[in-house]
């Protein structure tokens, strides 16, 4: 497959050469791209948090050391494959990206979505936005793990008209966020769902619909109640006769502020339907939890803060705010005092671990996966007790999950299915090999 410099197309436009009159006159980001091929960069080595500061070297972890190597079967051929990747390491193809596109009308919230989520900015900034008056395309492309784009469409925009070439934006698309402003008058926003929602679904019936009810920051809990319920009202009637009779259109309803942690959370759902075998990483994590005595514990892409796994059990938005601050406090001291840092490295390395105990009885341990994920896990102070095992099970995780990660970026597209199959069995081969200190 040739690696040409193929510029992205929206329907049958290339952009960057966008027309005039619908303005799209900035290049696409390509800061990304120079990230993901800086491979390596990240040798940021931290301990935070005098309570409890444990980095435990994976030989010394003594517990647990007679268990079986992981995935002493389906691991082979992973290591295999992933060492033939390392030569000729190919671009993962545009297509195989699960691709987010994120509408909605016009001052709905858009842009200050994508800036805060993705490019870190606060959400006071967000108030001197100009309004999207262009198809902005965002590739989120230098987290290893997701990989997705967000294409910010304007209000003013028709879908359907020959603008977009529906089958081609439709067809390689995983997701689509609607953005509904909780605040204003929202007739008109679920009028144009249902022409999006139906020319979408003719074209792509596996798309995944999500509807922010944004902006709920304005409103009191029972209105934010009966907004939800009015709008889920008044989008499934309309919505009802687009699915051929039979067939239901699944539609989730999110509700959404920038000014707290809920977007995050939501785009977390949002990215996690587009993971294949999640069930196989929440099963991980929940043997790790159970394993180990842990509370929770999330697989986080550090620079969005989105969690990509996370054990079945119910989450708590506030400790979850709890691990997005503590993500943001070792990214901020890695990169103002790791040296050598790129300027658009995180500071993050498979060697980055952090732990801090709380005034609650509560621990927080952060440990670096590679240089874009880390798992975060919350555990009670008494399970400290268990610290040895707790490091050798995370030594486990971590090297099942590189394995995964390196099996995924490395095969070329043609032979992606058959990989998928790999990963829920690498996985089961980690879990198998989690020690409970029964031993
Ligand atoms: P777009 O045209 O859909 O891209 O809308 P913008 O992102 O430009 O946002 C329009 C306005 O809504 C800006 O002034 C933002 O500060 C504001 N805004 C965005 N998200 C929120 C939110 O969650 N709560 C509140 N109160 N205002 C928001």
């Amino acid at each position: 497959m040739a690696a040409e410099s193929e510029e992205p197309i929206i329907g049958s436009y290339v952009v960057g050469n966008f027309p005039a009159q619908y303005g799209y006159d900035q290049p696409v980001d390509l800061m990304n791209g120079q990230a993901a091929s800086n491979a390596n960069a990240s040798n940021g080595r931290l301990t935070v948090g005098g309570g409890v500061t444990s980095q435990v070297d994976a030989a010394s972890a003594g517990v647990g050391a007679a268990m079986p190597p992981i995935g002493s079967a389906s691991t082979a051929s992973i290591a295999g494959a992933a060492t033939a990747g390392t030569t000729a390491m190919p671009q993962t193809p545009p297509e195989e990206k699960p691709r987010i596109l994120v509408m909605g009308l016009r001052r709905s919230g858009k842009s200050s979505i994508q800036k805060v989520v993705f490019h870190k900015m606060s959400p006071n900034e967000t108030l001197f936005l100009e309004s999207t008056c262009k198809i902005q395309k965002d590739e989120v492309s230098d987290c290893s793990f997701i990989q997705f784009s967000v294409w910010d469409v304007p209000g003013h925009i028709d879908y359907l008209t020959d603008i977009f070439d529906t089958s081609d934006t439709f067809a390689g698309t995983g997701a689509i966020v609607f953005v509904i402003d909780a605040q204003d008058d929202y007739m008109e926003a679920i009028d144009r769902l249902k022409v999006l929602v139906s020319g979408a679904y003719n074209v792509n019936p596996r798309i995944k619909f999500e509807v922010f009810i944004h902006k709920v920051d304005g409103l009191t809990d029972e209105q934010k109640i009966e907004v939800q319920c009015d709008i889920t009202q008044r989008a499934n009637d309309l919505l009802i006769d687009i699915g051929n009779g039979n067939e239901v259109i699944n539609i989730h309803y999110h509700l959404t502020t920038i000014y707290d942690h809920s977007i995050f959370e939501a785009f977390s759902k949002v990215v996690q339907k587009l993971i294949p075998h999640m069930g196989a990483f929440e099963s991980l994590l929940n043997i790790f939890c159970n394993n180990s005595g842990l509370e929770k514990a999330f697989l986080f892409d550090v620079a969005t803060k989105i969690y990509i796994a996370t054990d079945p059990s119910p989450v708590d938005m506030q400790v979850y705010e709890l691990c997005c601050d503590m993500i943001d406090l070792v990214v901020d001291v890695t990169t103002i005092y790791s040296e050598g840092q790129e300027s658009d490295e995180l500071g993050f390395s498979e060697d980055t671990c952090s732990s801090i105990r709380l005034d609650n009885s509560t621990v927080l341990l952060l440990r670096g996966v590679d240089r874009h994920l880390a798992l975060v896990c919350v555990l009670r102070e008494e399970s400290m007790d268990r610290q040895g095992i707790i490091e050798y099970n995370f030594q486990r995780v971590r090297q099942g999950l590189q394995r995964v990660l390196t099996l995924k970026q490395s095969l070329s597209s043609s032979i992606a299915a058959a990989s998928d199959s790999q990963v829920p069995g690498a996985l089961k081969s980690v879990e198998a090999s989690l020690s409970n200190g029964a031993a």
